[in-house]
C-alpha cells in the first residue's frame, strides 16, 4: 500500500493525474486479515464502566465485535496487550495544528504558510501517537486553508494523523479578537482570522472557506478578556455590555458574588451568529465558537452553536439553554495552566493564575449545574502530543474519570458530527482503538501514557 501512496504522490507532483481524486488510491487499507485485540480491561463508553477482560475484533477498517470476548475467525491475528485497558481513540475537540510553543503572534508573522504546514504535519503525527485519533482543528491562525492539504494528506494515507474536522482560518470582526491591532498600521500586518462584519459577510466567508475545503466553522464570539485586579470593584453585570445583559436578565448569579469580576466583550449579535449556524447547517456542518463569557455565551447558546469553547463564565440562564439544547462547554484548562506556568513576567503570571482560579471556581459551578462538556485542550501553544492532561485537569477540578471520558467520546464525536463512526468500541464504528496501562477510572493520568494506537484498523503504535 505504501508503494501505491508514493506512486500517487509522484503522479500528483507531475501534474498528471492518473486516478480520480474520488478514488483516493492511497487511503490506508485496514489489515489484510482480522485482528483480535485482547487486554486485561475494556472501557465501555456507554455505561462508563470497565469490563474484564476486554476484546475487540477488527475487520478491515471497522470494529465487528467488542466486549469481554469476541469471535476469533479463522486466520485472525491475536494481539495481547497485557495489563492495559482498551478504549476508543481519544477525541480532542479543540486543537491548533498550525501553532507550536512560542510567541503566537510572531509565529504567524515570521513563519511562511509552507513552513507552518510542515510543522502542522508533525503536530498531527504527535497527536495521533499520543492516542488522539479524531480532532477538530479550531483555526489555522493565519494559514488560511492550508489545513485542507494536511487533512487530505492524512485521508490519502500519505502522512500519519488523526481524522480531522477543519475550519481554515477562524472568522472574526474587523479590529476584533485575532486582528493585528498592536502593530504599526503602516505595516498592514494581517489578521489571523478572516474578517466578517455582518450576517451577509459571515455567509460569504463561510462559503469561501467551504470552497477551499473547510468542514466546519470556527467563529470568535468574544474579544480580549479582562479581570478586576486585587482590591478593585467589578463594574457589574457584563461591564460595558450592560444593556444587553439587562435586556436578557443575565444579572446577579445566586451564591457567586465574584461572577462579574471577569469580562469579555461580545463580537457578533444573535442574528449574525444565527446566520452562521444556518449557513453551516446548509453545508451539513456546524459552528464552534471561541467564547469566554457573557453576554457572548448567552448569544451563542441562543443562536444554537455546536459548542462553547473556553466557556470560562456562563450565567445560570446560559447554562439552562445549554442543557436544553445539549450544547457542550469545552473548558480548555491545559492552555490556561500552560500560560500561567510560562508567563513572561511575575505580573503576567499572577494575572494568568487569577484567570485560572476564576475558571476553576466557575467550572465547579458548571459541573454542579449539569451542563454537557466536551474535551478540548487548545494544544499548539503548548507541545502537541501532551494534551491528554486536559482529562486529568477536568477530573482534578470536579468531574469523575468516567464522566470526563464520556464527555470526550460522546460529546466529542457529536460536535465533530461523527457520532455513529467514532468514540465507542461498537460494531460498525471505525477501528480507532488505544490501550492505556492500568485502569483509567482509578487513575485518569493513564490516558497520558498511551501504549497502543490503532486508527481505521492500521496500527500506528505498539
Ligand atoms: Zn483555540
Amino acid at each position: 500500500m505504501r508503494i501505491t501512496c508514493l506512486v500517487f504522490g509522484i503522479a500528483v507532483a507531475c501534474g498528471c493525474s492518473l486516478v480520480s481524486a474520488q478514488e483516493k488510491p492511497g487511503l490506508p487499507d485496514g489489515p489484510a486479515h482480522p485482528i483480535v485485540l485482547h487486554a486485561a480491561r475494556l472501557f465501555d463508553v456507554e455505561t462508563g464502566k470497565i469490563v474484564t477482560p476486554g476484546e475487540v475484533l477488527v475487520e478491515d477498517k471497522r470494529i465487528t465485535a467488542a466486549g469481554t470476548s469476541v469471535p476469533h475467525p479463522a486466520g485472525a491475528e491475536t494481539i495481547d496487550l497485557g495489563d492495559t485497558t482498551l478504549m476508543p481513540g481519544l477525541i480532542d475537540a479543540h486543537v491548533h495544528l498550525f501553532l507550536h510553543p512560542g510567541a503566537e503572534d510572531l509565529q504567524t508573522v515570521v513563519e511562511s504558510v509552507p513552513q507552518r504546514t510542515i510543522l502542522a504535519t508533525l503536530a498531527a503525527k504527535a497527536d495521533l501517537m499520543a492516542g488522539f485519533t479524531a480532532e477538530r482543528d479550531m483555526g489555522t491562525e493565519g494559514a488560511g486553508s492550508a489545513d485542507t492539504a494536511v487533512m487530505r494528506a492524512i485521508n490519502e494515507g500519505l502522512i500519519p494523523g488523526p481524522r480531522l474536522r477543519i475550519s481554515g482560518n477562524a472568522i472574526s470582526i474587523l479590529g476584533g479578537h485575532e486582528d493585528a491591532i498592536h502593530y504599526n498600521p503602516a505595516q498592514h500586518v494581517l489578521s489571523n482570522a478572516d474578517y466578517a462584519n455582518d450576517a451577509e459577510q459571515i455567509v460569504e466567508t463561510i462559503r469561501e472557506q467551504h470552497k477551499e475545503g473547510s468542514t466546519f466553522v470556527k467563529i470568535y464570539e468574544t474579544g480580549p478578556d479582562e479581570m478586576v485586579g486585587p482590591g478593585e470593584r467589578s463594574p457589574g453585570p457584563c461591564w460595558g455590555d450592560k444593556y444587553l445583559c439587562a435586556e436578557n436578565q443575565l444579572g446577579e448569579q445566586a451564591g457567586d458574588p465574584e461572577f462579574w469580576n471577569f469580562h469579555t466583550p461580545y463580537q457578533y449579535t444573535e442574528a449574525q451568529l444565527e446566520a452562521a449556524v444556518r449557513e453551516a447547517a446548509r453545508l451539513g456542518t456546524n459552528v464552534g465558537v471561541h467564547d469566554q463569557g457573557e453576554p457572548g455565551a448567552y448569544i451563542a447558546a441562543m443562536a444554537g452553536v455546536a459548542s462553547i469553547d473556553h466557556a470560562t463564565q456562563l450565567s445560570e440562564k446560559t447554562m439552562e439553554i445549554m442543557k436544553a439544547k445539549q450544547i457542550p462547554a469545552v473548558p480548555t484548562f491545559t492552555i490556561f495552566e500552560y500560560f500561567a506556568d510560562h508567563a513572561p513576567s511575575p505580573a503576567a503570571a499572577a494575572r494568568e493564575r487569577a484567570m485560572l482560579d476564576y475558571k476553576i471556581h466557575e467550572f465547579k459551578r458548571q459541573v454542579a449545574a449539569g451542563i454537557p462538556f466536551a474535551v478540548g485542550s487548545d494544544v499548539g501553544p503548548f507541545p502537541h502530543g501532551t494534551q491528554a492532561r486536559e482529562l486529568e485537569l477536568m477530573v482534578k477540578y470536579g468531574m469523575t474519570p468516567a464522566a470526563a471520558l464520556q464527555a470526550d467520546y460522546l460529546n466529542g464525536a457529536r460536535i465533530l458530527t461523527w457520532q455513529n463512526e467514532v468514540g465507542q468500541l461498537k460494531p460498525g464504528y471505525y477501528a480507532d482503538v488505544i490501550a492505556v496501562p492500568g485502569n483509567p477510572l482509578e487513575d485518569i493520568t493513564a490516558v497520558e501514557r498511551v501504549s497502543f494506537v490503532m486508527k481505521g484498523g492500521v496500527i500506528y503504535r505498539k
